[in-house]
């Protein structure tokens, strides 16, 4: 677990790549698995290496429309004649052998009959009454799909770790696999904190804000196919704080909360945490998101996000995601989607913190660029709506001028 010195100075920041570290070194993967149907395997994570029973393709196939014949046959110049002794058809072998100087039209898909060899393409054959006209110049062995090329029986298929996408569906479904065993979801509690947040379904009192934190994170924790243990919204008072967090810690792997965790706000929260559990306030190197909360409780991990709707969704995406993927078994874990793109528009910046800004990709034909989505507040919700990136800016950039080249992460990496 990590160690903070509560009175740390402000000064002393924490970067991203050392929260980071800190957290991919303090969670590893829940144990518990369960057997699905394919379908149901969509979003879940392998538990076991899935073994090939068989080839696949099961046979040598043809991957052209074309005359399955005997590479020997074949003149190295001028034609070949070959006489046409049948069809095989994907699914509708052909049943004899092709002997010297015959040919099978055969179509994409279908078994190589015994004794071919050689695919020719239909395109360059011409026929000749019941005989085709072969052209020089055909490899032997061309046009083939061999059998256990995609996947050779006896080998993994898929490793323990995968996601199961939609290519990992069909790729199971291909080997006429019904069920898979995957790790059991990821149990995760979550509450918004804060005296001065409602609950949608009530009229507002002065003062008061609405509850979005709860909202963000259903919607990203539910995209992670996590089992999401809603707690609603909690009172800043720490007798109420403590049973919510005693009964999240007791029913989940993981906690998340929202708020309450900067500086003067923190510091209740800090006492009855350390004596709860094992809990580093950080101040992060990071904007938005400064303060955060990291450790366990009890035998659940503990994320206490900073309030701000904004630095929310940034501190989920950049410390909680993947640790929660690696709790879920995902292995190795995805890479995240960066790359550079110039910049529309001149975005100040101070050094010393790495900055997550709201940007929009621009298209030009092949060109992409970048422009700042809306107002940047931490608060400003809808600069993540507008956004479909974020431009991430290091610590040591100190400002981006109109053209520089920048740092740009994908929404659509974000799972
Ligand atoms: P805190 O981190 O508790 O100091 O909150 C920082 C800011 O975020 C305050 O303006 C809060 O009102 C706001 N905030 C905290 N929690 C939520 C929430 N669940 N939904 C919307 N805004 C929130
Ligand atoms: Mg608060």
């Amino acid at each position: 677990m990590p160690k903070s010195n509560p009175a740390a100075d402000t000064r002393d920041l924490l970067s991203v790549a050392d929260a980071r570290r800190i957290i991919l070194d303090s969670v590893s993967p829940i144990a518990g698995w369960e057997r699905v149907a394919v379908r149901a395997a969509l979003g879940r994570v392998l538990a076991d290496d899935v073994i090939a029973p068989c080839n696949v393709p099961a046979h040598d196939n043809s991957a052209m429309d074309g005359y399955a014949v005997r590479a020997a046959d074949l003149a190295g110049t001028g034609d070949t004649a070959l006489s046409e002794v049948g069809t095989a058809f994907a699914g509708r072998p052909f049943s004899g052998i092709v002997g010297m100087g015959q040919a099978v039209r055969i179509m994409t898909g279908a078994a190589i009959p015994e004794g071919a060899d050689t695919i020719v393409v239909q395109e360059v054959v011409r026929r000749d009454g019941d005989r085709i006209l072969v052209p020089a110049g055909q490899k032997a062995g061309q046009n083939l799909r061999r059998a256990g090329e995609d996947l050779a029986q006896g080998g993994v298929a898929l490793a323990a770790g995968s996601r199961c996408g939609p290519a990992e569906l069909g790729l199971i479904a291909s080997l006429g696999i019904a069920e898979v065993i995957v790790q059991r979801r990821l149990r995760v509690a979550c509450f918004s904190t804060g005296d001065e947040i409602a609950s949608i379904g009530r009229p507002l009192a002065p003062g008061q804000v609405y509850d979005s934190n709860r909202y963000t994170l259903f919607g990203a924790l539910s995209r992670l196919g996590c089992d999401l243990l809603d707690m609603g919204v909690v009172a800043d008072d720490p007798a109420v704080l403590e049973n919510a967090l005693r009964d999240a810690s007791l029913a989940a792997d993981v906690v998340i909360t929202s708020g309450g965790v900067s500086v003067g706000e923190a510091d209740f929260i800090r006492d009855m945490m350390a004596r709860m559990g094992k809990v580093a306030f950080w101040k992060l190197a990071i904007k938005p998101g400064r303060p955060m909360a990291f450790g366990r409780i009890g035998d659940a991990v503990l994320f206490g996000l900073p309030g701000n709707p904004v630095a929310v969704l940034v501190t989920f995406y950049q410390f909680v995601q993947d640790a929660l993927l690696q709790m879920m078994g995902v292995s190795p874990l995805p890479a995240a989607q960066r790359f550079r793109v110039p910049s529309e528009v001149a975005i100040r910046k101070q050094a010393g913190r790495c900055e997550f800004m709201r940007g929009r990709l621009l298209r030009d034909g092949d060109r992409l660029s970048v422009t700042l989505a809306g107002a940047q507040g931490s608060g400003v919700l809808r600069s993540m709506s507008e956004a479909d990136c974020f431009i991430v800016l290091p610590d040591e950039c100190t400002g981006v001028q109109p053209g520089d080249m920048v740092l740009v992460e994908p929404f659509t990496g974000l799972i």
